[in-house]
């Protein structure tokens, strides 16, 4: 067996010594200083030290790590490091070390330095120093010396990767947690191992015991029947080669909370296509697909609404074409009469129709005038009381001196149209409809009150919304839109007002609005407190 000599055993000691010290820590500081102790030891030098390249660029080398030089004497060897190796001649080198060594007091009459290469790149350079004048470095010393600036390199550029992953997983982490969205992360056997901010928020599930569940446990998207999809019906296995599978349903949060969502899934597949995990992008779509919804409803009431007035009109208009029929001149006028109402009615819902979409695309814009709401009120009474029968009777309860308000007088009549002719729909049995008013500081508050069938405490706040009526037997009996209340509110809100109910099932309801008074009827009225409308 070859016997190597001594020193060189020593040599392959310390190299191995410092490669485990690479694989087992990544602390690249602790690794340089050992490079530089056993290089320095190893080549009998009195000191030394590893000098790398700044991350940025700049091309600057900056110590890192030193034997025999105190960091605090560090910044007197810049001259020499500002110096490109390769570039200048020796004696050069050799005459900054001794102005250092002059500058510094040190012993620094020889030395040695190798450039730290790796794959072609120049990370930093790895220098020694003897104090003996007589004892120059050999060609055998640069070997030594190239056999430890390798380690050093590696060392350098496996923490630099190793710091430049951590970077990308902390920039990742930061935007998977500042996402609006919810973003979790799945792993092969469908555990959560990743769960953002958002998705705590929209679950309601804390990300400590989240993780580690299976996704179809917190998540639990189910359909309308209840039925967990995660398990039966899952996007990911279901189409296992789709790039980026999509699943929507409802997911009950930990407040009881319904929402609708849409989870987009990211899989990540190895070489050999087996699934890895996956990452998860839950968005809640509750809004959307309300107006989804919307607009189907808006579809089928549109089409039986608007259907049923044509095809009563078209019934009598048919009816009193025929040829072979002679109809008296009360039946022809009665055929008439209810051929031009429900062209009445055609005509107000198809006008309903459209302020509701002018009021979505952009608001309702108001013609504001000062006028007498009492007077409104009799005249919008008058002519409901003449199409009524008797068993309605209509009370007006205004104070003589009531307020002007500062309103739009069409739209108002609108608001008080559509109220009393629900007060009138939703009485069956007829009863009193009592309108009235008082002014308050700055406001006028009017209510509309019936003896009808009432409206039940959780329907309260429903009825103004749109498309909305209250399942009941008078749904089905009564046409109705289910918009004309959230006309109403629209209105009486753009008039910076508010709308409310009270009421009591069985026995009758009361709505109250709010409006601006007339300007200068509020300063006025601030020296009048008379100025009361009766109850
Ligand atoms: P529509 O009358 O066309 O159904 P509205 O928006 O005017 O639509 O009213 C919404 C729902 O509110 C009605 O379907 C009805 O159930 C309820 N409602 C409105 N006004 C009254 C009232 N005065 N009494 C009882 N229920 C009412």
């Amino acid at each position: 067996m070859l016997e190597l000599p001594d020193h060189r055993l020593r040599q392959r000691e310390y190299l191995l010594q410092i490669s485990r010290a690479i694989t087992a820590q990544l602390d690249l500081t602790g690794v340089l200083n050992l490079v530089i102790d056993v290089a320095v030891e190893m080549l009998a030098g009195t000191s030394g030290l590893i000098a790398l390249y700044d991350e940025d660029g700049s091309g600057e080398l900056r110590v890192y790590a030193s034997t025999g030089l105190p960091p605090e004497i560090w910044p007197a060897f810049t001259p020499l490091l500002d110096l490109p190796l390769r570039q200048v001649p020796r004696e050069m080198l050799i005459h900054v070390l001794r102005t250092i060594a002059t500058d510094t007091g040190l012993a620094l009459r020889q030395m040695i330095a190798l450039p730290l290469t790796f794959h072609d790149t120049s990370v930093g350079v790895i220098y020694v120093f003897r104090a003996a004048l007589n004892v120059a470095f050999s060609a055998d010393d640069e070997q030594m010396l190239q056999a430890f600036a390798t380690q050093a390199a590696i060392a350098v550029s496996n923490a630099r990767l190793y710091q430049g992953v951590l970077r990308e997983k902390q920039r990742l982490h930061a935007i998977i947690e500042q996402s609006a969205d919810g973003v979790m992360i799945l792993d092969s056997r469908w555990r959560i191992t990743s769960f953002n901010q958002a998705m705590e928020q929209l679950t309601g599930w804390p990300r400590s015991e989240a993780i580690g569940r299976p996704c179809a446990e917190v998540l639990g998207i189910h359909n309308a029947q209840g039925v967990n999809i995660c398990l039966t019906d899952c996007p990911l296995q279901r189409h296992p080669h789709e790039h980026n599978p999509v699943v929507e349903g409802w997911i009950t949060n930990r407040d009881g909370r319904e929402l609708y969502i849409q989870s987009r899934y990211a899989p990540q597949r190895g070489p050999r296509g087996a699934f890895l995990g996956a990452i998860a992008n839950v968005r809640d779509i509750t809004e959307q697909n309300h107006e989804k919804e919307l607009q189907n409803t808006f579809i089928s009431v549109i089409s039986h609404e608007l259907k049923t007035p044509v095809s009563i009109i078209k019934g009598y208009a048919g009816t009193l074409r025929r040829k072979d029929a002679h109809w008296s001149a009360e039946t022809l006028d009665d055929g008439l009469r209810v051929i031009e109402e429900e062209a009445d009615r055609l005509a107000d819902q198809i006008q309903d129709l459209l302020d509701v979409s002018r009021f979505l695309a952009g608001g309702l814009h108001l013609e504001l005038t000062d006028w007498s709401l009492p007077m409104l009120a009799r005249e919008v009474v008058q002519g409901f009381a003449a199409q009524c029968d008797e068993r309605f009777e209509f009370e007006l309860r205004f104070a003589d001196d009531f307020p002007p308000v500062h309103a739009d007088y069409e739209r108002i009549r609108m608001v008080l149209s559509n109220l009393i002719s629900n007060a009138i729909k939703y009485s069956p049995d007829g009863g009193a409809i009592r309108i009235g008013g008082r002014a308050e500081e700055h406001t006028a508050i009017m209510y509309v009150a019936d003896q009808g069938i009432g409206i039940p405490p959780e329907e309260h706040q429903r009825i103004f919304q749109r498309f909305y009526r209250i399942d009941n037997r008078l749904r089905r009996e009564t046409q109705g839109t289910g918009l004309g209340l959230y006309l109403t509110k629209s209105i009486v809100e753009a008039h910076g007002g508010r709308i409310w109910v009270e009421s009591q099932v069985g026995r009758g309801s009361r709505f109250l609005f709010t409006l601006p008074l007339a300007h200068r009827q509020i300063t006025a009225s601030m020296h009048n407190p008379d100025t009361h409308g009766a109850e």
